[in-house]
């Protein structure tokens, strides 16, 4: 076989192309010139498609984001052992100690695929353990796209019942998951766009509650927060908060909806009446207005006093009925005012019904942490986190110190500012994942997921520094808040409250010991 010179190789790959109409692409010229050259034909590195599956990974756990990070990298080098180490470690597999992927040693493994053009095949072999890692990574990537297109998850069960057949048909596959990779990136943007979408919605939800809602304190407060927590970047626990604060704030709002109805019928009421009277007495005067004209210009007209006494008579009469009927509405509108007086009472005593209300929330109406029901609910989800995950969970006990001297000093309001402060710097210094709440009047409970005991005391320790640097401001007057807080992190044997306990023994050791310190349990 004559061994033709690179420029003959290179226009007969054109004539080729131009003859079978092939789009010049640079792929489908390097395979016209292979097959001129006879050279084997390496099958193109499918980097978009891997890419595709890669972000459509979880990345929850640190061990995730770290094969997701191998996986990228491997793609971007083109590397198929790379690409299937992070692959097996993502489906729980340790990589093998040999590696029959080698993309360098293509010639030792035996082949799956075989070039259409060219049975001399140097392309990397695609085992089916390696495809079983693909169809499992299809499989965990599924849930986050949602059910709602019937025709992918088609598509999807057949790309993996392809895949898992014993001897895959190699081919039929790449194109099967060349359409997949295609549908997923539109689906994972859809998924992308709806969460989006659905963010916006909410948040004009919430604005118009807002703007129905009745000048109420605690009300207000809420609406704020969920704002805030409902803003990205989300997690399933900001949600969770999202949940509980709309179902409270919709409870109280159905509650006032209510009375503020009954309130509003007994006002509409009165007014009709008031409206009638109103009525009833502008006809009695034009009446009477009419029975006077018509009574002087008898008067005029009368020559003798005889005929002025039936006019008198009647001018009495008149002017008795006119003064009975003014006297009847001026009682009237007497006790509609005594009855919108009662009205106006019953509509305060509303009011502090509807902050008695509030204490079923889950709340505390002055730091908008959580109370001690909201503080009960949390635990019991964070517990059964624990139990779920086998990850630790600290729990914090905080007391301010001297903060009776604080009242004693600059009165009750400038405490209640304190409490209020030490909340707000708590919650920014915080992560989103922890939970504050109001365990009783200066004490706090801070719950910490994933929180080993260590961790759980530098928090603590953090929170300490951070309040040196923001300062309560009484009027002008800085003041610097301090408290002293004991750490626990639950035992595989106890319960939540059992563990509060220990922070809160913590916590007056720490107390004890001096203040203005933590300790751990
Ligand atoms: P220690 O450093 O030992 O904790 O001393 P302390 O003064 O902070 O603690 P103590 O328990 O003696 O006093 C707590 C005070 O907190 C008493 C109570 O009047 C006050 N307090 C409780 N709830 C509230 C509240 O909602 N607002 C205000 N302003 N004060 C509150
Ligand atoms: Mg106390
Ligand atoms: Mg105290």
């Amino acid at each position: 076989m004559d061994v033709k010179k690179p420029f003959e190789i290179a226009r007969e790959t054109l004539k080729q192309l131009t003859a079978r109409k092939m789009a010049p692409t640079p792929a489908n010229y390097q395979m016209i010139y292979s097959e001129v050259a006879g050279v084997a034909t390496e099958l193109p590195f499918p980097a978009d498609r891997l890419r595709d599956i890669a972000q459509a990974l979880p990345t929850k756990t640190p061990g995730q984001q770290k094969q997701r990070g191998l996986l990228d990298s491997a793609i971007r080098q083109l590397n198929w052992d790379g690409v299937k180490n992070a692959l097996m470690a993502y489906g729980g597999f340790s990589p093998p100690a040999v590696t029959p992927l080698c993309a360098a040693t293509p010639a030792s493994s035996a082949p799956l695929v075989e070039s259409p053009l060219s049975s001399a095949v140097a392309a990397p072999a695609l085992t089916a353990d390696f495809f079983e890692q693909i169809a499992r990574l299809i499989e965990y990537a599924l849930p986050a796209l949602g059910t709602d297109d019937e025709r992918f998850a088609e598509q999807t069960q057949l790309l993996l019942t392809a895949m898992r057949q014993p001897e895959p048909d190699v081919l039929a596959v790449k194109l099967m998951l060349s359409n997949f990779g295609n549908r997923l990136s539109f689906a994972a943007e859809d998924q992308a766009e709806i969460k989006v979408t659905l963010l916006k919605l909410l948040h004009l939800i919430i604005e118009n509650i807002g703007e129905l809602s009745l000048d109420d304190r605690w009300l207000t407060g809420q609406i704020e927060a969920l704002m805030t927590a409902s803003s990205p970047p989300l997690s399933l626990r900001r949600l969770d908060d999202v949940e509980r604060r709309l179902k409270d704030v919709i409870f109280k709002q159905t509650e006032a909806k209510g009375r503020a109805l009954e309130a509003q019928e007994e006002m509409r009421l009165m007014l009709s009446t008031f409206i009638e009277r109103l009525s009833q007495m502008t006809e009695s005067t034009s009446a009477y207005h009419g029975q006077m004209e018509e009574n002087a210009r008898l008067i005029e007209q009368a020559k003798t006093m005889a005929d002025i006494a039936p006019v008198l008579k009647e001018v009495v009469g008149a002017t008795r009925t006119m003064a009975h009927d003014s006297l009847t509405a001026r009682d009237e509108l007497r006790g509609m005012r005594e009855k919108a007086q009662t009205t106006e009472a019953e509509l305060v005593k509303l009011h502090q019904e509807l902050d008695r209300v509030s204490a079923l929330a889950r709340h505390d109406p002055l730091t908008g942490a959580l109370n001690r029901k909201g503080l009960d609910e949390a635990l019991d989800r964070e517990v059964s986190n624990v139990r779920r995950k086998e990850s630790p969970l600290c729990m914090a006990m905080l007391d301010i110190d001297n903060f009776k001297t604080l009242n004693d000093t600059l009165g009750h309001a400038t405490g209640d500012a304190a409490l209020t402060h030490l909340a707000t710097v708590t919650r920014e210094a915080m992560r989103p994942q922890d939970t504050l709440a109001r365990y009783g009047g200066e004490e706090f409970v801070i719950l910490l997921p994933d929180t080993p005991l260590d961790k759980g005391i530098e928090a603590m320790t953090r929170l300490q520094r951070e309040l040196t640097k923001r300062f309560f401001l009484a009027g002008t007057e800085k003041i610097l808040i301090t408290f002293s807080a004991g750490v626990a992190q639950m035992a595989a044997n106890e319960s939540g409250v059992e563990a509060i306990k220990r922070a809160d023994q913590a916590m007056y050791l720490a107390k004890r010991s001096g203040k203005n310190r933590v300790l751990g349990s």
